[in-house]
């Protein structure tokens, strides 16, 4: 009877499980279903609908933002890829886009976009939060020089070096603001960035740790380039850049002489050039020392691949 009364529960039991099991099955589907038209107007779908509008000065940067802040961010840079932060002026169309952000990144650290036209950035969007991604780095003096003679002396940010995303070292701290500006007009989504960020973070250890490999082999530590951008990179990883052009300047002949008795010196064979600018002075030392032009970008919307490169082409000369 007992063993009867256990094959009947157990049976029993079987029968219900099954049953169960259906009912969860139908209502996993039926809710699903329900979900997707019940919760499509409730403000976290309807922010995968519209993301969150960032602006950024240069393209680094859009990946910065895009790492952490993912499907919840659509990114607009300022300078456009192949224009220069030094020389570039936005056009109207940039504006009234700008004038819809709901955040701005600056690069921070003088750099001259930034100073020509963030007051007229601000002027057409009054309320956007505007975050310093330089504060915390160390920065270099010895920018342009000519614009601090120019500049009120109370100004601080002139006479820097502002090339400081060009360090993995940097770029940390500046994702480390990118974190935290996107939690501060959007704190409900923290987790996601918190760990899109630490995932990021662990690929710039990766990088800084692939770029002082690449270059503890180098033999001479001078390279000669043709824009001074690599002053942060050259810092931290134990290079001197040479630069061809000065102050934004072509060189003198007696300039260029100077060059290519350095690079003579110090069997130079390589001037780096930036696809962003002229290469014309750069050409001309690179025949004069029987070398090439190589090419290697500043401003690459892939940051992580872009600087592996770079740091490739360093160790190589
Ligand atoms: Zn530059």
């Amino acid at each position: 009877m007992v063993r009867l009364k256990t094959e009947d529960a157990s049976s029993h039991n079987g029968m219900a499980a099954r049953g169960a099991c259906i009912m969860v099955i139908f209502l996993v589907v039926w809710m699903g279903t329900a979900g997707c038209v019940v919760n499509e107007p409730t403000p976290k779908d309807s922010s995968k609908v519209q993301p969150i509008t960032v602006a950024v000065t240069i393209l680094p940067q859009k990946q910065f933002v895009e790492r952490i802040g993912g499907e919840n961010v659509r990114v607009i840079v300022l300078v456009p890829p192949g224009a220069s932060p030094h020389t570039h002026e936005p056009t109207p169309g940039q504006m009234a886009e700008v004038s819809t952000a709901a955040l701005y990144f600056k690069v921070g650290s003088g750099i001259e976009f930034e100073r020509a036209w963030m007051d007229k950035i601000s002027g057409v969007n009054p309320g956007m939060p505007i975050i310093d991604s330089s504060e915390g780095v160390a920065l270099i003096q010895g920018g342009d020089e000519e614009d601090a003679a120019e500049g009120p002396p109370e100004q601080d940010q002139i006479g820097l070096d502002p090339h400081i995303w060009l360090s993995p070292r940097n770029a940390k701290v500046m994702v480390e603001h990118t974190f935290e500006g996107l939690v501060g007009i959007d704190p409900g989504n923290e987790t996601q960035y918190r760990a899109n960020k630490e995932q990021y973070l662990k690929e710039l250890d990766a990088l800084d740790a692939d770029i002082s490999k690449a270059l503890s082999e180098k033999v001479e530590r001078r390279i000669m380039v043709y824009h001074p951008a690599w002053t942060y990179l050259a810092r931290d990883y134990n290079l001197t850049q040479i630069p061809v052009e000065l102050e934004g300047k072509e060189p003198t002949p007696k300039g260029l002489e100077s060059l290519i008795r350095q690079a003579k010196e110090s069997n130079i064979t390589v001037v780096f050039a930036s696809p962003e600018f002229s290469t014309k002075s750069a050409e001309v030392v690179a025949q004069e020392i029987d070398g090439k032009v190589v090419l290697v970008s500043s401003l690459s919307e892939d940051y992580l691949e872009n600087m592996r490169k770079v740091a490739t082409a360093f160790a190589q000369e």
